[in-house]
């Protein structure tokens, strides 16, 4: 049993369905089940959506019919017969959902996000599955929120791994191929829930744990996991093997090939993930296992922009103890700041932050009241894993050093 997984990327237009079709048959699909995304930015156009009906605006309406015209374009070209009854499916999909949109009485953000959300999967499934029936690639469309069961906390909702084993193990057939969509599961009432942005990956992972599948293969627009993201930097190096525990820091400490929640059911059973090209599909990849760290061991630049520094001291030349430490902790705590360095001396406490939530600004009012506050914006911050002094100098060339931390295998930088 192996799980393939296909990103909204590689399935933007008709050329992407036909691409996947054709990584099946280049690859082979034989006890295989494909995870797919919505189509290209679906996602994001619904929740463009989302916010027109929560805000009440005029676009409402036009948004909503972005997202028709997107997807009548791709049927349109994978279809030549407009009597074909995909078209018919496809336009009760977007009823069902206009109807939902009409109907609705909660006043639950999240909770609306996920009903209307999770349609993007269900019409990208839905199109796939028929395209790939009519070329001889028979497979079974299946409704994912039969299988995931997790709770209501809506947008990111948690596994309910007991009850998810317990459907996928008998009601899953393996033989055939099969197709459906990442992101969503339901609740205890059946009704949608989705697993955080980009979760597509985490998808393929729980089936993979729950099926004790052989491998997971995640499709992308790279020829693998690379050594640094090609759009800052030259050279990006193909790695050819990764171990779970590396793959999770480099995760963690921002790289962003693969939802980070993926990893660890994988590891627990230890089913090989491989990334590789959808262009390349017979390309060997990434293979993410338990044997090797990292080959080759070379060292990995993970970048994340549009960072803040805090930098704090006391006010009245007092050493920062643990009380105010865990004051700041808190607040941080409070504003939903996601911390990414920190660094403490005497008199002073550094951190660098993601003000993912825009509460900079309140932090800070609230931060001024207690310290003495220097704060940088719009900075970088730098991670190299396994660096050397090459890698070190080539991040900090021509960029102001605003502060530096180094672990035995690990050097933060954050510059401006
Ligand atoms: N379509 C969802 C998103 O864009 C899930 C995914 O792509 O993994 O976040
Ligand atoms: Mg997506």
């Amino acid at each position: 049993m192996q799980v393939f997984k296909f990103g909204g990327a590689s399935i933007k237009d008709a050329e992407g369905v036909k691409n996947l079709a054709s990584v099946l048959h280049k690859v082979g699909y034989n006890n295989t089940l494909v995870v797919v995304s919505a189509m290209g930015k679906t996602t994001n156009a619904l929740e463009l959506v989302i916010k027109n009906y929560f805000d009440k605006t005029s676009e409402l309406q036009s948004s909503l019919q972005d997202v028709i015209k997107y997807h009548n374009a791709v049927l349109i070209d994978l279809f030549d017969n407009e009597n074909h009854p995909i078209f018919q499916k496809i336009s009760l999909l977007f009823k069902e959902l206009k109807g939902f949109l009409n109907t609705n009485k909660s006043p639950d953000y999240n909770f609306v996000y996920d009903q209307v959300i999770g349609f993007g999967e269900l019409i990208s499934t839905a199109i796939i599955s028929e395209y790939l029936n009519g070329i001889e690639l028979k497979n079974s469309w299946i409704d994912v929120r039969e299988y995931i069961k997790t709770d209501n906390y809506y947008r990111s909702a948690h596994v309910d791994w007991e009850k998810t084993q317990k459907l996928i193990k008998s009601n899953f057939k393996r033989s055939v191929l099969n197709i459906t969509q990442g992101f969503l599961g339901s609740d205890s009432n059946n009704f949608t829930t989705t697993l955080g942005r980009e979760g597509s990956d985490y998808t393929a992972a729980i089936f993979a744990y729950c099926l004790n599948a052989n491998r997971v293969t995640i499709w992308k627009d790279v020829p693998g996991v690379l050594n640094a993201d090609p759009r800052y930097f030259e050279n990006a190096k193909l790695l050819n093997k990764i171990s779970y525990r590396e793959a999770i820091e480099l995760a963690f400490y921002g790289a962003s090939v693969i939802h980070p929640k993926t990893l660890q059911p994988l590891q627990r059973k230890e089913i090989p993930l491989f990334v590789k090209s959808f262009l390349n599909p017979e390309n060997t990849g990434t293979r993410i296992g338990k044997e090797v760290m990292l080959d080759p061991m070379i060292p990995c630049f993970i970048v994340k922009k549009n960072q803040v520094l805090i930098k704090l001291s006391s006010l009245d030349f007092s050493y920062i103890v643990e009380e105010n430490i865990s004051e700041i902790f808190n607040l941080l705590h409070l504003y939903k700041m996601k911390v990414d360095v920190i660094q403490n001396s005497a008199i002073s406490f550094s951190v660098c932050v993601d003000n993912i939530y825009n509460n900079l600004e309140k932090l800070l009012h609230h931060l001024k009241a207690k310290f003495k506050v220097l704060c940088h914006k719009n900075v970088s911050l730098y991670t190299i894993r396994h660096y050397n002094d090459k890698a070190i100098s080539q991040i900090e060339a021509d960029k102001t050093v605003l502060l530096k931390q180094l672990t035995q295998e690990t050097v933060q930088v954050v510059t401006k």
